[in-house]
């Protein structure tokens, strides 16, 4: 019966592509449409030297006891996972109940003082940070931490930051036998080819009661119903146009969803750079090495403020980069430098950004935001996800999983 019910999936992401594998199992009758040539939206392969590396999502993220949908495919695959040597580095970042072994003094106080006090009204993190304290060691460490999230102290929300450090347990794994994107291209070839569109951006969606008209630059087809899957870049700047138009209250929910600019960076080595993992610098959040082939990388996401400048600077910023990590490693690294990637992810057509934050006053934006409109237009995503940890894969797969749970 299911299968007279014409569904189509907005986005070929892995929240757009795990929706569309529940509702094809269940017997329905699902069109994907994708506006690149590939499927995997941030996640993505790229290839330097014969090695495969994700230049997008990677690590599985998890949250203490919240639902786990990309832990289950992959349980259910059998693919082989472990925890991350360098584990607990957001543990370590958001602090959780551990004391961190060289964390300045100020730092374990202001994290102390976040997490005994109620914050009614919802205040951008750096007033409160001012407002505990001027010292410039305490500013650069949350700002730095805060960089993680793709976001700045100026616009992060209190609330959520005193949520985030209180958070008990997080844990993040890695996939010993191959890449994010390896694994997720190979769990979804069951999907037909033919009902995935590639190269199909779609610009509009006309809609009423369980009739959707889905119009590309060459198409206009038909559904019953439309499930939005694009990252909130693009619903907060109407790349596609909804008729009717959305409700109000919606339009300026995704506007108090923030979605982070960022790069993330590989600088391939000849020998080893970092005697271990190293958390909250000036310029990058952490900076993780892994041995790859004969090479030793030094993997790192750039974000936060010091991505503004960066953009403006390439050059003269990845020579600061060059210069902190010469600092933290104590040899001149320039030397052993071989090769390097700098993926700017703000550029990626269709994605614009790396992941959602909460922006100061989000309240229940996300709830909001994630709302369908007359039983007929739905929306997620990782942006979307309400219950377990935005902004990652699973909170991506989750409100898939969630979803389907409804049809
Ligand atoms: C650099 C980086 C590092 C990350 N690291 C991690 C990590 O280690 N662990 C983790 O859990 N998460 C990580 N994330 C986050 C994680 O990758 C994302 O949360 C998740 O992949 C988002 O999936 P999604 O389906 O919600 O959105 P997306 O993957 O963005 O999918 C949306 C799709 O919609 C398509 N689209 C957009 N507009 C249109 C249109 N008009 N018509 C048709 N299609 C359209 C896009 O092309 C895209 O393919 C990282 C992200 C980045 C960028």
């Amino acid at each position: 019966m299911n299968k007279n019910i014409r569904i189509a999936v907005v986005g070929a992401g892995v929240s757009g592509l795990y929706m569309a594998k529940l509702l094809l199992d269940k017997g329905y009758a699902v069109t994907v449409f994708e506006a690149k040539n590939c499927i995997g939206g941030r996640i993505k392969t790229g290839i330097m030297e014969d090695q495969v590396i994700d230049l997008g999502g990677h690590w599985i993220h998890k949250t203490g006891e919240s639902s786990n949908a990309l832990l289950s495919v992959i349980d259910q695959s059998q693919e082989p996972y472990s925890i991350d040597d360098d584990d607990t580095y957001i543990t370590k970042m958001g602090a959780g109940d551990r004391k961190v072994l060289g964390r300045p003094f100020i730092v374990e106080q202001f994290i102390q003082h976040v997490k005994e006090n109620d914050f009614k009204a919802d205040q951008p993190l750096i007033k409160t940070v001012t407002e505990f304290s001027r010292s410039s060691v305490l500013l650069d460490f949350i700002n730095s931490s805060i960089a993680d999230h793709g976001s700045s102290c100026h616009v992060f929300s209190t609330v959520k930051f005193k949520e985030l450090i209180s958070s008990e347990s997080t844990e993040h794994h890695e996939l010993e036998n191959k890449t994010m994107s390896e694994f997720i291209h190979e769990y979804f070839s069951v999907i037909p080819r033919e009902s995935i569109l590639l190269s199909t951006p779609v610009l509009a969606v006309e809609y009423e009661h369980n009739k959707v008209s889905v119009i590309t630059e060459t198409t206009e087809l038909q559904f019953n119903k439309v499930i939005i899957s694009v990252p909130i870049s693009q619903l907060k700047n109407n790349k596609i146009r909804f008729n009717p138009p959305l409700p109000e209250r919606k339009l300026s929910a995704f506007q108090k969803i923030g979605m982070g600019y960022g790069v993330k960076m590989f600088l391939f080595f000849k020998s080893s750079i970092l005697p271990e993992v190293t958390f909250n610098r000036k310029f990058a959040p952490y900076y993780i090495q892994k041995k790859m082939g004969a090479q030793y990388v030094v993997i790192s996401l750039i974000m936060g403020e010091f991505m503004n400048s960066y953009t403006k600077n390439k050059e003269e910023h990845t020579k600061c980069i060059l210069r902190e990590l010469s600092e933290i490693s104590g040899k001149e690294v320039d030397l052993f430098l071989e090769n390097s990637i700098f993926y700017d992810w703000t550029e990626e057509p269709f994605i614009e950004g790396t992941y959602s934050y909460p922006v100061a006053g989000i309240g229940s934006a996300r709830e909001i935001a994630s709302e369908p409109v007359q039983d007929t237009v739905f929306f997620i995503g990782e942006a979307m996800n309400t219950e377990s940890a935005h902004a990652s894969i699973n909170g991506a797969m989750d409100t898939s999983y969630r979803l389907g749970l409804q049809f």
